[in-house]
């Protein structure tokens, strides 16, 4: 694993110890809710606090997109906009959230730049990978995970307790060497 890829899992699993009821499936909308990024500004010396907001919007305003990141002024400052598509299945907007969260955790999203807007998540861009990384650990916490994986009967009962695609509860264990 390369260095920005355990950054941001421990981004996540951060995320996970402040804002997570230890609860699955995972609402990674509650979670971003909750938390409040605190941005430096080095103009005026003074620290800002930045609000989440998670957003559903329909296929047609996200160009089919599955979701976008941004920061964007508002009436009452500065704010963290995570979009996601509400016309994919469920455990897609889950990790779609998931990855946007990422993003802006990460410090992948600035003011005035274009939203970053994600149509596939099998990207090889290092920063794409960043954010799978963040989404997959904060859906499926690694420590969850291996507490459940002993009890479990079958692939498919993980992937339901963690409201996610067969493909990536398999990918996961994968990953952590549980399964080959
Ligand atoms: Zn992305």
């Amino acid at each position: 694993m390369t260095v920005s890829l355990q950054k941001a899992v421990e981004s996540a699993r951060q995320a996970l110890q402040l804002a997570w009821d230890g609860s699955i499936p995972v609402k990674p909308e509650a979670i971003a809710q909750s938390l409040i990024v605190y941005k430096h500004d080095d103009a005026t010396n003074t620290v800002q606090n930045i609000p989440i907001v998670v957003r559903a919007f329909n296929s047609q305003l996200l160009d089919t997109a599955s979701g976008q990141a941004s920061l964007e002024n508002s009436d009452n400052g500065l704010v963290f906009y995570c979009d996601y598509n509400a016309d994919e299945i469920s455990y897609r907007n889950r990790f779609t959230i998931a990855h946007e969260l990422g993003h802006v955790l990460l410090g992948h999203v600035h003011e005035g730049k274009k939203r970053l807007r994600d149509a596939t998540f099998g990207n090889s861009d290092p920063v794409e990978r960043a954010a799978n990384a963040f989404a997959a650990e904060l859906i499926m916490p690694e420590q969850k995970v291996r507490e459940l994986f002993y009890g479990a009967s079958s692939v498919q009962q993980l992937s339901e307790a963690f409201g996610v695609s067969n493909a990536a509860m398999s990918f996961r264990l994968n990953n952590l060497g549980l399964v080959r």
